[in-house]
């Protein structure tokens, strides 16, 4: 590797491959350094692999604009590229009055949001729709979907790479530092540790964003970048429950995630999941004596699933910027110009819909490097 070069990437999730191959696009030099041995194995690789639509985020949010705009441009690449993806719907059900007047308020913010397919279901069209599944009342979103997340990764690193950026696995960053005009990052390979000049730096680390911007001198408790993790586990069911139900079905919640969501992946495994709880430490280990509560959570809508057909499946972390009781937060993109460091750009709190709203991520840190 050069002493010197123009853009490091850190971070091979999907934001920080959807932004190589963006960049990579104006002929710019880049480097990705990546601590794990290939891209997609934290985050990008825990997730429901959902297309959201886009109705849960408030109106002219990051989240909300990404997401709509991310939507429309993955189902494009989909088509263009032959990555598999089903627009099966998804129906978010209330059991009482409380989250049937929640579905209204959800109706109005995904309308305000761009969102105009929605369709507010009474019981019987729920029951029309989906026989299995009971509700007081549904909505139906005909746009959200699931899609094969793997084959996304695998086509922007093949792109990113074809474009000229350049991968550095097994290579942790650990060291940021202003260096004139430019930052001299500090990297820790298996040959050990050695310093690389960089004109650019676009912090794309994930659940250790903030980290990475405290590196560089960034005042993180000042600047709201603190992260909190909050952990979403999956339980699988037995393959008895293949095809009861065929959109995905999401209970109409206010909690730190989406609520537990069942889901039919594209090869036809029926999960549950996520569920969210916030921890101090990374660690992907799902807890059996979970399954209880995901239970109790999912049978209020279908009354059909038994507890003893479930196994736990597999954990994902969420780095949230918002921590227990907090009041909504968007996701941090920003050239940190003003706050000392022209060439920094930090992506943090990219959690859900990051994995939806990538390809716009990456346009959008696109027109602030241009
Ligand atoms: C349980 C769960 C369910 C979700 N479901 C959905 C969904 O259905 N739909 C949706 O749109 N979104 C979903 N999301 C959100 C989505 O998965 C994330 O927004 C997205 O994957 C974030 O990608 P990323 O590239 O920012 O992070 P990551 O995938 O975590 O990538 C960051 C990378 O940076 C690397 N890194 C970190 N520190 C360093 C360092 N110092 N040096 C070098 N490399 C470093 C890491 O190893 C990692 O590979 C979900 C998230 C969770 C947790």
């Amino acid at each position: 590797m050069p002493a010197e070069i123009d853009v490091a990437i850190i971070g091979a999730g999907v934001i920080g491959l959807a932004t190589a191959r963006e960049i990579a696009q104006s002929k710019r030099e880049i480097f990705v350094f990546e601590k794990n041995r290939t891209f997609g194995l934290e985050t990008s690789g825990r997730n429901s692999e959902v297309i959201h639509a886009g109705l849960y985020y408030p109106q002219d949010s990051l989240k909300a604009k990404l997401c709509v705009e991310g939507k429309n441009l993955l189902y494009k690449l989909c088509d263009k590229h032959h990555i598999a993806y089903k627009k099966c719907g998804k129906i978010i059900v209330a059991a009482d009055e409380n989250e049937m007047s929640w579905l209204e308020e959800l109706y109005e913010q995904g309308r305000k949001n761009g969102v105009d397919d929605l369709v507010p279901l009474s019981r019987a069209e729920v029951k029309k729709l989906e026989p299995n599944v009971e509700a007081r009342a549904g909505l139906l979103s005909p746009s959200s979907g699931i899609f094969d997340s793997h084959s996304l990764l695998k086509f922007l690193y093949d792109r990113a790479r074809e474009k000229g950026a350049e991968f550095v696995f097994g290579t942790e960053v650990i060291g940021i530092e202003r260096a004139g005009t430019n930052y001299k990052l500090q990297i820790k390979d298996r040959d050990g540790i050695s310093d690389v000049v960089a004109h650019v730096v676009v912090n794309c680390a994930g659940l250790n964003s903030d980290r990475m911007a405290q590196l560089v001198g960034i005042d993180i408790a000042r600047a709201g970048y603190k992260l909190h993790y909050c952990k979403g586990e999956y339980f699988s069911l037995d393959s008895k429950y293949r095809n009861l139900v065929s959109r995905l079905i999401y209970p109409a919640s206010e909690q730190a995630g989406h609520g537990i969501h069942w889901r039919q992946t594209l090869d036809g495994r029926v999960l549950l999941g996520p569920s969210a709880h916030y921890v101090e430490a990374i660690d992907y280990a799902v807890d059996e004596t979970h399954k209880q509560y995901f239970y109790n959570s999912v049978r209020r809508f279908l009354p059909f699933v038994e507890l003893e057909d479930s196994a736990p499946e597999s954990a994902g972390i969420r780095p949230k910027l918002q921590g227990p009781g907090d009041d909504f937060r968007d996701f941090v993109i920003a050239h940190e110009e003003k706050a000392g460091f022209p060439g920094l750009i930090n992506l943090i709190g990219i959690e859900s819909p990051g994995l939806t709203a990538a390809l716009s991520i990456a346009r959008y840190v696109g027109r602030m490097m241009s």
